[in-house]
């Protein structure tokens, strides 16, 4: 076993690969010790009858049990296993960009270490690929192992990205996808560090084509995903794809500046003609709390979106290496990406 080195944070000349790989298979693994070698055996099963090389980037994501040490071993006894140790959790986002980052396949497959997403259908995906397709994109049939609350407010979500949004995320779509050498390409030349893969995915483009498939429930485990993480994912989503709620704000506020406006006249109207004195505070308070609501609100979403801007001009690495396992003897250089990516050992 040798302990691969990482590319330095300079640019330095590193060994090209050795081996040409056909497929490779990203895993973003966190606490998931109870089902990794069940993932793997099924996987590797997968990948013996495919008859091309291929590798599994499995990407530890800070897990907080003993998953590293499951993978390692995976790493002494399987040669096609490269194992990345991220230096802290970093969330299923960036795991998987760093996956993407040391794959070094023609193809490059992203799967959950849950076993939601069979390998089996690896053949499948292939298949298309070698029609010519850069894209295969899994879509679910159905969503089982998921609470109705989760099913709706996904549905929802994805109803109002699409209408607003700036590209078309497809709906119920993951991560579990194939990507041609190109895309994966042009994917690592999208440097953003607030990442919503699904739609840097669908901002990538090139020819796709989709394969509808039956979701499982997990093998073991529990979802890593709780209502807060979902609602900050939605809102990585909206503000990563779209700047419709910036415009939003200035409509509202025409609006209630036009509707002031149209009372005032009334209420002038009224006094004037009837000498009715301006009815009181109820009216006042509602007036006020309406607009101090409506005001709060816009400042909320120009914050969201400045929160953003803030992450993004601090230039921090997109994610730290704290080690590499595996007996490849060269790791494919992230070119271009020494700032956002150096990794260190
Ligand atoms: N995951 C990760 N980092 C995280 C959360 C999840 O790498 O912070 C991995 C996890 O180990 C799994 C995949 O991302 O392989 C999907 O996670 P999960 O099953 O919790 O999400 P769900 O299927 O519920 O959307
Ligand atoms: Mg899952």
């Amino acid at each position: 076993m040798t302990l691969i080195t990482s590319p330095p944070a300079v640019s330095a000349p590193l060994a090209m690969p050795a081996k040409h790989v056909t497929v490779s298979v990203v895993v973003p693994v966190y606490n998931e010790s109870e089902g990794i070698h069940e993932c793997h055996r099924r996987l590797s099963e997968v990948l013996d009858n495919l008859g091309v090389s291929t590798e599994v980037v499995y990407i530890n994501d800070g897990s907080r049990d003993n998953s590293l040490d499951l993978l390692r071993e995976l790493a002494v006894h399987d040669p096609r296993v490269v194992v990345l140790g991220l230096s802290r959790n970093f969330g299923k986002e960036i795991a998987v960009s760093a996956g993407i980052d040391y794959a070094h396949g023609d193809a490059v497959i992203v799967l959950d270490a849950d076993l939601q997403d069979p390998p089996e259908l690896i053949a499948l995906m292939l298949a298309e690929w070698r029609k010519g397709y850069d894209c295969v994109l899994m879509k679910r049939d159905s969503r089982d192992g998921e609470s109705w609350v989760k099913k709706l407010t996904s549905k929802v979500f994805y109803k109002l990205l699409r209408r607003i949004g700036d590209v078309e995320i497809p709906t119920d779509v993951g991560d579990f996808r194939l990507m041609s050498r190109r895309a994966v390409e042009a994917l690592r030349r999208c440097q953003e560090r607030t990442r919503y893969m699904k739609g840097l995915f669908a901002w990538v483009g090139f020819p796709t084509t989709t394969i509808t498939y039956h979701r499982d429930a997990r093998h073991a485990g529990t979802s890593k995903w709780n209502y807060w993480r979902l609602w900050n994912l939605a809102l990585e989503g909206i503000t990563s794809f779209t700047t419709a709620p910036l415009k939003l704000a200035s409509y509202v506020g025409l609006l209630v500046a036009l509707s002031a406006f149209a009372y005032s006249l009334w209420v002038f109207v009224k006094a004037f003609m009837y000498g009715d004195p301006v009815p009181g505070y109820p009216s006042l308070m509602m007036v006020v709390l309406f607009l101090g609501g409506t005001q709060l609100m816009a400042l909320g979403i120009l914050g969201e979106y400045l929160a953003r801007v803030f992450v993004e001009v601090k230039q921090r690495p997109l994610y730290l290496l704290s080690e590499a396992w595996g007996q490849r003897t060269d790791l494919r250089k992230p070119e271009g990406q020494h700032s956002r990516s150096a990794p260190t050992l």
